[in-house]
């Protein structure tokens, strides 16, 4: 049977303008880190790896200067592997990964997966093997840069081939950033932007945070999502959003 569940892979704290580049500077906001487990009967997958384990205890040590502009709130045992094994699984399990995006948030577990077919948009990778580009979309090679099998998509991909995966282009906040759409049952979509969307207010105000490499880009993107939330009836859940975060069921319920 076909199920989503969210894992949280920890707790971030930014100052609320890296969101809301229109709100008061100074008030801190802190964010949920989620990864996603699909189990789908040809095999499980799953969506974003998280923040590597080494940045709980020391997060200059692992990420460096972009470090200076959030407080983790991450505790031992809030990253992947471990979320994982609550499901009685291992990393060699999980069939594929995808990575919304190479953001160390999202791709810092991808060294876990040595055995997973890892999707990627063609952009992403071509960004982050550029060494000026990959500067400019904040990409740290040693959260994606190990021996792993990526495997670059262009554009749309239905992982399986029965529809109830479908990869989604959703570029802009990085070159390559791409969104998970999940049909669950005949008439029930759930999204998984990642970070194409931050939170509702996001959405619902068209506003950019200020992480975007390509704002006219991310703004096509955002727009593609909100049609399919208020066109198509799809359920979104949005990259960073705490308020969605208390409301949705975490692992081990499913969230859909
Ligand atoms: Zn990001």
């Amino acid at each position: 049977m076909l199920q989503v569940f969210s894992m949280p892979c920890g707790f971030l704290e930014f100052d609320t303008t890296l969101f809301f580049p229109n709100r008061e500077k100074g008030k801190k906001f802190i964010i949920p880190v989620p990864s996603y487990l699909i189990t789908h009967p040809k095999g499980n997958v799953v969506f974003d790896t998280g923040v590597h384990c080494q940045a709980i205890e020391d997060p200059m040590a692992r990420l460096g200067e972009i470090s200076r502009m959030f407080v983790s709130h991450t505790k031992p045992g809030e990253e992947i592997v471990t979320q994982l094994s609550k499901f009685q699984l291992a990393p060699k399990d999980v069939k594929y990964v995808i990575n919304s995006h190479f953001h160390f948030d999202h791709c810092g577990g991808n060294e876990f997966f040595p055995d997973s077919t890892i999707f990627v948009q063609k952009n992403e990778m071509h960004a982050a093997r550029d060494r000026e580009l990959r500067k400019k979309a904040l990409f740290d090679p040693k959260d994606f840069d190990h021996k792993l099998h990526y495997q670059e998509v262009d554009g749309e991909l239905d992982i399986f081939g029965d529809g109830s995966l479908v990869i989604i282009p959703t570029h802009g906040h990085t070159p390559g950033h791409q969104s998970l759409c999940v049909r669950v049952t005949k008439g029930t979509e759930v999204v998984l932007t990642g970070d194409a969307c931050y939170t509702k207010a996001n959405m619902d105000e068209d506003l950019l945070p200020s992480v975007a490499y390509d704002e006219a880009e991310m703004y096509r993107s955002l727009g593609k999502l909100r049609d399919l939330r208020d066109k198509q009836g799809a359920t979104i859940i949005y990259g960073h959003d705490p308020d969605q975060w208390k409301e949705i069921p975490h692992a081990p319920n499913a969230l859909a």
